[in-house]
């Protein structure tokens, strides 16, 4: 019963759960007194075996936990550490807040049950759970003169932060890294601009291992492989609209392969990059229209 799973250690002090069954990866860090972690995993009953994995092997409680983004893959097992001091960044509360009416009213959770079994099994237990401590720009967590850093950087979503542990050039990406396959970049709030942003500062960091929100641990050649990919998107979608095509036009960089399953994680972008730099470039012409005398 249940889904089993091990801690993978990626780094002296840092632990990482990663495995295709848990939909999306979390991570800790194993301080002196007590444990910080990263994510919850999607189900409650799979963030409660991450928990006692962490609080039995290192016999010490995890203190914090921060929630990197509001998607269901990464909330809805917080319920698990209900008791521990969770944060996020500000703009996550009015994202929650819009998916609990939309997405996540009971109907439509009764409704998620009924086409999908699976989630039937856990989908009772779960409580949406807001963070009460929210961070703005960034926030630091200091045991015993060790520091970890939180970052807010939007890009994947408008509430996106990632950590990092200098002392061992850890980094937990979030979702703003998907390890080896297609980054899931058609969110409402996604930003494309602060997204290839922060690629571009990663890569001028001291980074040894990256702990992503999805795929396997990584390193820089995967940053810099993700960069590559939104470049080439952007570039993409330039041309389809200079020449004033359909989202569905914007040919994707070939950088990773998608399945039939995984298209509508394709649709998604092309139409939310497709807007998003027709407003784009509708913003920077009236800007230009401004200083430019008739
Ligand atoms: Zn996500």
């Amino acid at each position: 019963m249940g889904i089993h799973f091990e801690l993978q250690q990626v780094s002296p002090r840092t632990v990482a759960v990663v495995d295709e069954q848990l939909a999306s990866n979390a991570g800790a860090l194993v301080l002196d007194d007590y444990i910080v972690a990263v994510d919850a995993t999607m189900r409650p009953d799979t963030a409660r075996t991450f928990r006692a994995l962490l609080e039995e092997t290192y016999r010490r409680p995890v203190k914090y936990l921060c929630v990197t983004h509001y998607h269901g893959d990464h909330v809805l097992g917080l319920k698990a550490f209900k008791d521990v001091t969770l944060f996020a960044s500000a703009p996550l509360v009015a994202n929650m807040q819009s998916r609990m009416k939309s997405d996540w009213t009971p109907e439509a959770l009764a409704a998620w049950k009924v086409e999908d079994p699976a989630a039937a099994e856990w989908l009772d237990e779960v409580e949406l759970i807001i963070p009460p401590l929210l961070l703005h720009n960034r926030l630091d967590i200091v045991n015993r003169e060790k520091v970890i850093e939180f970052h807010q950087a939007g890009g994947h979503t408008s509430c996106s932060t990632f950590g990092y542990y200098p002392d061992e050039r850890i980094l937990f990406a979030g979702d703003l890294i998907f390890a080896g396959q297609l980054p899931y970049a058609g969110d409402v709030t996604c930003d494309p601009e602060r997204w290839i942003t922060t690629l571009k500062t990663w890569l001028t960091w001291d980074i040894a291992k990256v702990i992503p929100g999805h795929g396997p641990i990584t390193d820089q050649g995967e940053i810099q492989k993700q960069l590559e990919f939104f470049e080439a998107l952007k570039s993409a979608t330039r041309e389809t609209l200079a020449a004033r095509k359909e989202p569905q036009d914007i040919i994707m960089p070939t950088l990773y392969t998608v399945d039939k399953e995984g298209h509508w994680l394709v649709e998604r972008a092309q139409k939310h990059w497709y807007e998003y730099y027709r407003n784009y470039e509708t913003e920077n012409s009236s800007t230009a229209g401004r200083t430019t005398p008739n």
